[in-house]
């Protein structure tokens, strides 16, 4: 059921052969979307924004994941749309799914409680199954193997400026093994125990968590307590080699043993975000202040103004969240001494 298919190369195609590419050289790298069927339209969107600002120069890859099978127009549609060779694997069921350790009545009560408590996505197993495939698997699986840098895209996302480098080589060349546009507090209804597992693992594991790292972003008592912060993960550039490492991977493990992505709601982004913080260098995230982007309901728009110019950016600098009380990105900034970007302070 994975399949990979050629770019339609009819008279009206411009795209190229499989296998051929952009001048120039690549990464080992791949964009990389989990989507199901009825989200076609609103990946396509997202397509077309990420190949008119970047990827018509570089023809990157693209492997799309879905826990059932794609359907024809899901194919047709998304491999007319890219430049680079598409990719379609279903998710075997052993990473979508209850793991056998957890008590399923158990989970069933915290999610109609969480329905009474109007949390969002509080009552849904699909959306569980989904962070927790992010927080996890998508990495491992066999169509991701072989690629050493990977560019996650969620549909309906927006992106505002030309992208006129090529940000995994960025990553590559100044040694980051993860980054992000957006980061926020996340809800505390939806990770209540979450740091209490890290502190576990942080217990168990000592020998994983890095000397020089961004605790500081995460905590403020020295790691007694978790701040929220976290990076927003619908956009990821990272390095896939990190998230295989037997650190990360053991990380995962004692988490999802805990359980919290069923009797609680842990989101992929705090997940995510926590691993960066305590097991790369402070240096290895990377803040790409470059890249215009658009999630609902938040936008990074780089506050300098030549920036935007040169790059031919549409998006209202009014709009950026960056700089606003619910980011964490000013202590992003100030945990790694770095001075804010031009412009900062008149769209506070
Ligand atoms: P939000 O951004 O947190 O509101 O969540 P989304 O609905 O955007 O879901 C995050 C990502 O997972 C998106 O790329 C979705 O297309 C994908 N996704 C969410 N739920 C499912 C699901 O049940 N099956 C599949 N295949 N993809 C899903
Ligand atoms: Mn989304």
């Amino acid at each position: 059921h994975d399949t990979t298919s050629p770019n339609p190369l009819s008279s009206t195609s411009s795209n190229p052969p499989l296998g051929q590419t952009a001048p120039g050289p690549r990464m080992n790298a791949t964009f990389v979307t989990l989507a199901r069927n009825s989200d076609v339209w609103e990946i396509s969107r997202s397509i077309r924004q990420v190949e008119d600002r970047f990827n018509h120069a570089h023809n990157y890859d693209w492997v799309f994941l879905n826990d059932a099978d794609f359907d024809d127009t899901f194919v047709k549609v998304t491999s007319a749309l890219t430049s680079g060779r598409t990719r379609y694997g279903k998710i075997d069921s052993e990473h979508w799914g209850f793991p056998s350790f957890i008590d399923q009545e158990k989970a069933r009560k915290v999610r109609e409680d969480m329905h009474e408590r109007k949390i969002i996505y509080g009552d849904s197993v699909s959306y569980r199954h989904m962070c927790r495939y992010e927080s996890g698997f998508f990495f491992r699986h066999k169509l991701m193997q072989e690629y050493e840098w990977y560019w996650r895209v969620e549909p309906s996302i927006e992106l505002f400026c030309d992208i006129k480098y090529d940000p995994f080589k960025f990553m590559a060349d100044n040694k980051k093994k993860y980054s992000f546009v957006l980061s926020l507090y996340e809800y505390v209804e939806t990770i209540p125990t979450l740091w209490d597992s890290v502190k576990g693992f942080m217990k168990a594991h000592p020998e994983h968590i890095v000397a020089d790292n961004s605790l500081a972003f995460l905590s403020d008592d020295g790691g007694e307590s978790y701040n929220h912060c976290h990076f927003w993960s619908n956009f990821e550039v990272g390095n896939l080699d990190w998230l295989r490492s037997p650190a990360y991977v053991d990380y995962f493990n004692h988490l999802d043993r805990d359980g919290g992505f069923f009797y609680e709601r842990w989101g992929d982004a705090p997940v995510h975000s926590i691993a960066a913080g305590l097991m790369l260098k402070k240096e290895e995230i990377h803040f790409f202040n470059d890249i215009a982007y658009y999630h609902v309901p938040f936008t990074h728009c780089p506050t300098g103004e030549q920036l935007r110019l040169d790059n031919k950016c549409h998006c209202n600098p009014r709009d950026n969240f960056d700089w606003n009380g619910y980011s964490c990105t000013k202590r992003f900034f100030e945990v790694n001494k770095m001075s804010l970007p031009e412009g900062y302070e008149k769209e506070q």
